[in-house]
């Protein structure tokens, strides 16, 4: 199963996804874990492109068509054949990202955005996607309280950006409600954990 972690900064997305792949593999689950942009050394590259701070003159639509590059060969390379194996790809973000940020944050379209990532997933959607529910506000600033971490991002992202990230998360999880399943992430990490958890053992079960 293809299983996907998405949501705003500070959600708590990537913390969670290593947790909650160690306890699926202690429960015998055969499970990879991998994340977007990036997965594979092809898509890492077309990352650093994307998020190089220097990058400014890097126009909305050329931003698009990298993502569902990196997204085309990381499926190619590595959860296409992980998935043949019988795997479960827990994956730190997928499509609804594109949607998210580039479609509605950024303002090419949903549809757009939807469209040229249709050539790079042909049929590919998450078997189940987590959605990281917090409000902008509370995400952004346990990314402050947690200066260690690279996010090269926010200056140039202002709260309004954020908040229309998570506009959009909320109107795909009601358009996909039987994909896409919500985790309240304004809570303790560990509850966090156990939700999703919870939420990941009913769908397999
Ligand atoms: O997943 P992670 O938080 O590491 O993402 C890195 C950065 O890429 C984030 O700051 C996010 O805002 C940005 N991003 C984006 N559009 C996407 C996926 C990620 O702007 N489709
Ligand atoms: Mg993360």
């Amino acid at each position: 199963y293809f299983i996907t972690f998405e949501g705003g900064e500070g959600a708590g997305k990537t913390t969670i996804l290593s947790k909650v792949g160690d306890q699926l593999k202690k429960q015998g689950y055969d499970v990879i874990t991998t994340r977007e942009p990036g997965g594979i050394d092809i898509a890492e590259e077309i990352r650093n492109v994307i998020l190089n701070p220097n990058h400014t003159k890097m126009d909305g639509r050329t931003e698009a068509l990298l993502y569902a590059a990196a997204r085309r060969q990381h499926l190619v390379e590595k959860v296409y054949p992980a998935l043949k194996q019988g795997k479960i790809v827990l994956c730190d973000r997928f499509i609804d990202s594109s949607l998210a940020y580039q479609g509605f944050a950024r303002g090419l379209g949903m549809e757009e955005v939807f469209s040229i990532n249709q050539f790079a997933i042909e049929q590919t959607m998450p078997d189940l996607t987590i959605f990281f529910d917090i409000e902008p506000k509370k995400g952004l600033m346990r990314i402050i309280e947690n200066k260690d971490r690279e996010r090269n991002r926010l200056d140039d992202e202002n709260l309004a950006f954020h908040e229309k990230v998570y506009e959009a998360y909320l109107l795909l999880q009601k358009q996909f409600s039987n994909r896409i399943k919500s985790v309240n992430a304004d809570q303790k990490m560990e509850l966090v954990e156990h939700d999703t958890m919870e939420k990941i053992l009913s769908f397999l079960n």
